[in-house]
């Protein structure tokens, strides 16, 4: 029996229907969530990210705060806009769009948002307190993860589960994401021996690498659930591009017990889990 798909589409479209129901059901007397997206310079993809992050945040009733800087900024300038919005009551959560351009720290920025604001959950007091256990602001696309394998697994209790990738973004929360659900955790690298041979051990599978098809079937234990993070465009013989994850799906479809696919998979929920972590701090800050 092929694979379950796991839609993540709908999901997203589930979980931000959601959000939007319980902005549109605060007390009337207070002022919607605020997201403030800090963009600096003109990267393509990540223009459209913030355009798209944008979108989503206005149509589940928030107010959206999008902040251009040119590519020549300076570290200072961005942390003094950065500090600005800490200080704006109006804003809740703060996103500034990675990558930066070279002239900027990106750790410096990074730690300089507010971590009640810090949507993302990138700034090192929530990776501490996602690690211990403690209430934290968790990154978006584990925690979108998580939410589709609780889709495919009734309990992840007991279960090996194997992350391959050690990002911050991606890799390392989603191993803290899956050990506070009881399962055994493997984080995998570039470095691990025996990659395919750690793979098939897993009854969830993790791909977060940046390396189109590189986890085909012989990777993956029979039954498992597979969750492609990977995003990559590659070129197809028509001279256009295509959108392709790391997992070879029509190979995960006929042995796994279940897989997202991509485009459609774990992309969408990352935006629905950055409205819920803007939703959570709101309702932080203002006690509601
Ligand atoms: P990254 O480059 O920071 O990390 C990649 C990780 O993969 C590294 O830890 C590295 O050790 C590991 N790796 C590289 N080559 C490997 C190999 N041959 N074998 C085993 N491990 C290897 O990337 P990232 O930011 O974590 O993103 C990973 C992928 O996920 C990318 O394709 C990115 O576009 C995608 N992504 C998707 C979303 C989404 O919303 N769906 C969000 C973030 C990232």
């Amino acid at each position: 029996m092929p694979a379950a798909i796991i839609d993540g589409v709908a999901s997203a479209q589930h979980l931000r229907a959601e959000i939007a129901a319980q902005v549109s059901a605060r007390p009337a007397d207070l002022r919607p969530p605020g997201l403030a997206v800090v963009l600096v310079g003109a990267d393509a993809a990540s223009q459209v990210y913030v355009r798209s992050k944008g979108v989503a945040t206005r149509k589940a009733g928030m107010v959206s705060v999008e902040r251009h800087l040119p590519a020549t900024t300076s570290q200072a300038e961005l942390i003094d806009l950065v500090q600005s919005l800490n200080a704006d009551p109006e804003i809740d959560g703060i996103l500034v769009q990675l990558p930066l351009p070279p002239q900027i720290d990106a750790a410096a920025v990074l730690a300089a948002i507010d971590p009640d604001k810090d949507v993302d959950g990138f700034h090192a007091l929530n990776v501490g307190r996602l690690w211990s256990g403690e209430p934290a602001l968790v990154p978006c696309t584990p925690r979108g993860c998580m939410k589709l394998i609780a889709e495919a697994v009734v309990s992840t209790s007991g279960l090996n589960a194997v992350v391959i990738g050690r990002s911050g973004i991606v890799g390392k929360p989603m191993a803290a994401l899956l050990l506070a659900a009881n399962c055994t955790v493997t984080i995998a690298h570039s470095r691990t021996a025996d990659l395919k041979k750690v793979c098939r051990e897993a009854d969830i599978l993790v791909a977060a690498v940046g390396v189109p098809g590189m986890v085909g079937g012989d990777f993956i234990k029979p039954g498992a659930t597979v969750i492609d993070v990977g995003i990559n465009r590659i070129p197809t013989p028509d001279g256009a591009t295509r959108l392709v994850g790391d997992v070879v799906f029509d190979e995960a479809l006929a042995i796994a017990g279940a897989v997202t696919p991509v485009p459609g998979g774990v992309g969408p929920m990352t935006i629905a889990c950055l409205l819920e972590n803007t939703l959570t701090a709101y309702r932080r800050r203002m006690a509601v």
